[in-house]
């Protein structure tokens, strides 16, 4: 059974309630623009703790939009970790802002608090200023918020929570996007992220600034709002404020999102199951490195990052990654450090060496497969498969 089955790292889990909501607003009057969206923000301010929510077409939306509601501009230095997918970066170049890495902590995974403030102190030291700190929970493991709050305290900087990876994660007890310690918080609802709705993303934050630049940037930077408006010519009359774009998501979006909202715990329960598996497996072996999880948190598991020491075996990974792909495993690596990307080594002058222990992961990472509806046999051929290869 488990070899006519094939696994990738991540993919949604869609029942008969997620198909029935959906089908229930494609008979009805609103495919988008409808009371679906106010509904779904309705829902995660209510479950998250943060006084605003706004959906969106993506989580690539959401960052751009925190990037442009924080006022990023021109020289603006904008700090991130080179581990995380290109869109954490990319946002800060959409808005003209320029983007710097700090390296890992290879503990943890996440961005290193030290080397955070080393470098801002080196910024510093030339009269420069960091705007803005994007921060990502990476795998669904939430970073030191407490210490990172207070450097943006210290040094006057926005901090964004990038936790595409980690909503129905906690930490010290608070959800990930709760608002407690980040000024923006940022969601992606891709299908392999922990709930789905089709595409889609939100921004969670306690800014009524912000959360009001972002629903008027989402939609072509357009208001209706009479309280804001110029003047008003009529029932039909609008203004533009701002140059927006059109990043909204749709009601039949934010249906299937809803719906899946409800099975947060259930899926998040899951997963970590999944990983406690996992953990107790790879951890008899030396050649292995789990995950390490904080104490104060409560991880999404996103993903399930895997180290293998590849340089102790003949094989490569590439070639251990084919291996595998011919046994239905299908593996991804997550991520090919952002300052090795050409576009970014051109632009910036980055190269190979400058972030070490980012460097480093990438040569030892493997995400493997987890997802809610892994059963326990589809885990004894995955633990089995993965490590009968690595004798
Ligand atoms: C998925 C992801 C994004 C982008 O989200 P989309 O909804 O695919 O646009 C951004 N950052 C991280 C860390 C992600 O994993």
């Amino acid at each position: 059974m488990s070899l006519t089955k094939t696994f990738s790292y991540g993919k949604q889990s869609i029942d008969e309630g997620d198909i029935n909501a959906v089908t229930e607003i494609l008979r009805s009057e609103w495919l988008t623009q409808g009371p679906q969206i106010s509904k779904f923000e309705h829902l995660l301010c209510k479950k998250f703790g943060s006084k605003y929510a706004k959906v969106v077409g993506s989580g690539t939306a959401a960052l751009h939009l925190a990037g442009l509601a924080l006022g990023w501009k021109a020289n603006d230095i904008v700090l991130t970790t080179p581990i995380t997918f290109l869109a954490t970066a990319n946002c800060i170049l959409y808005c003209g802002a320029t983007p710097d890495f700090v390296d890992i902590d290879p503990i943890t995974y996440n961005i290193d608090i030290q080397k955070l403030e080393s470098k801002i102190k080196i910024y510093q030291a030339s009269g420069k200023k960091i705007k803005a700190v994007i921060a990502v929970d990476y795998a669904g493991v939430p970073c030191d918020w407490m210490s990172l709050r207070s450097l943006a305290d210290q040094y006057e900087f926005q901090l964004v929570d990038d936790a595409c990876h980690a909503i129905g994660a906690e930490y010290q007890g608070e959800p990930i996007g709760s608002s407690v310690y980040a000024d923006v918080t940022v969601f992606s609802f891709h299908p392999v992220k922990t709930i789905t709705s089709g595409e889609g993303g939100a921004l969670m934050t306690n800014n009524g600034r912000i959360h009001q630049a972002v629903e008027i940037l989402l939609n072509h930077g357009m208001t209706k709002d009479e309280q804001i408006l110029e003047k008003n010519d009529g029932p039909w009359y609008y203004e533009m404020h701002l140059l927006g774009f059109n990043y909204r998501i749709t009601d039949v979006q934010c249906a299937l999102g809803m719906s899946q909202l409800e099975k947060l715990e259930q899926f998040v329960q899951k997963r970590q199951e999944i990983a406690r598996v996992y953990d107790e497996f790879f951890n008899q072996y030396e050649r292995f490195i789990v995950p390490e999880i904080p104490l104060n948190c409560s991880p999404a598991y996103h993903l399930y990052p895997l180290q293998i020491r590849f340089d102790e075996y003949s094989f490569s990974k590439k070639e251990w990654f084919f291996l595998l792909r011919n046994k239905n495993l299908f593996l991804q690596v997550h991520y090919i450090p952002i300052h090795l990307q050409p576009y970014y080594r051109n632009k910036f002058g980055l190269r190979k060496g400058d972030f070490p222990f980012a460097e480093k992961f990438y040569q030892q990472e493997v995400s493997i497969p987890i997802y809610p509806d892994l059963v326990e046999e589809d885990l004894d051929y995955i633990v089995n498969t993965i490590s009968k290869e690595l004798h």
